[in-house]
């Protein structure tokens, strides 16, 4: 039986732990699957000739990331609801007619992680998301299914009251935000940066979690700064990036894989070898 093929494709791409998450998924699931990094040149076009040449070839299914989620949204022939909300794919999936379906498990992600990890209830709670770019525009639809009552807040005010009249939710400037959220989620790329978003420190004052979605280090400069300034909890991103994992997984092969062992496994650095 032929391997089967996955993929996750971005610039750069190096630093990705999507091969070793799926990997793992794969051995919950008892079967192998080939799942490698492929860097694409910053452009359109070389974008989707590495699509076509890794699909041309018979591969089922690949991830997308920065920058890349707006092109394969574009390129697809179909789109799932959750790809069409956010204008953005994460999730290509190979369909047996020889066309490519684009989805989008980045909310999907967030709100598990939240909901399973954080022991975070999204029902009724007062969320301020910060950012107003491509991770936020994901997440904004799945947190207001989850019940969340959601304040949307960007550095640049015009992109946040763009996406939030899309959305029907509230938009503030960063300098008259205040107190009273339950949970404050920071969808910036700031963090990659060591880059603090320019609010002030009282939206932290009664906040359960503080919640980062980027990852990598032990915390970030959002998680410090938060818990510096009053929030009970904090946490990153990377269990964000495997439940959107395994979202995708779900969609290519039809099983669920478990997540908290994958996050503990990455967290602790017990993993396998690299793929290849
Ligand atoms: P984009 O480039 O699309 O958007 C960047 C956003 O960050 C914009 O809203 C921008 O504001 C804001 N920003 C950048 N620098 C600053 C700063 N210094 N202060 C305040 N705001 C700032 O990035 P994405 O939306 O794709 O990604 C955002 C973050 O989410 C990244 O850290 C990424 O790694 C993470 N992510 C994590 C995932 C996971 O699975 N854990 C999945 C997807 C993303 P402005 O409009 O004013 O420029």
């Amino acid at each position: 039986m032929t391997t089967p093929r996955y993929a996750v494709f971005g610039n750069p791409i190096a630093h990705s732990r999507s091969p070793q998450i799926h990997r793992l998924f794969a051995k919950q699931e008892g079967t192998y699957i080939e799942y490698r990094r492929i860097t694409a040149d910053i452009d359109r076009n070389s974008f989707a000739c590495a699509i076509e040449t890794f699909f041309g070839a018979g591969a089922n299914g690949a991830n997308v990331t920065v920058p890349f989620k707006e092109y394969a949204f574009d390129l697809a022939d179909e789109h799932s609801d959750r790809a069409q909300t956010a204008g953005a794919a994460n999730t290509l999936i190979a369909l047996p007619n020889g066309k490519l379906r684009a989805d989008n498990t980045d909310g999907a992600g967030l709100v598990c992680d939240l909901q399973n990890h954080c022991d975070t209830d999204l029902n009724g709670a007062k969320v301020l998301l910060l950012g107003a770019g491509g991770a936020a525009r994901g997440v904004i639809s799945p947190l207001l299914a989850a019940g969340a009552r959601l304040t949307l807040a960007n550095r640049s005010h015009d992109k946040a009251l763009a996406l939030a009249q899309r959305f029907d939710i509230e938009a503030l400037p960063f300098d008259v935000l205040n107190g009273g959220f339950d949970i404050v989620i920071n969808a910036t790329s700031g963090s990659l940066h060591g880059n603090m978003p320019a609010v002030p420190s009282a939206v932290f004052t009664d906040c359960r979690l503080a919640y980062d979605m980027a990852y990598g280090e032990e915390s970030t400069i959002f998680m410090d700064f938060a818990t510096q300034n009053g929030a009970a909890a904090t946490a990153d991103g990377l269990g964000m990036l495997v439940c959107q994992a395994a979202e995708s997984y779900r969609l290519w092969r039809g099983f669920s894989p478990a997540t908290a062992e994958v996050i503990d496994a990455l967290r602790h650095r017990r993993l396998p070898l690299p793929v290849s």
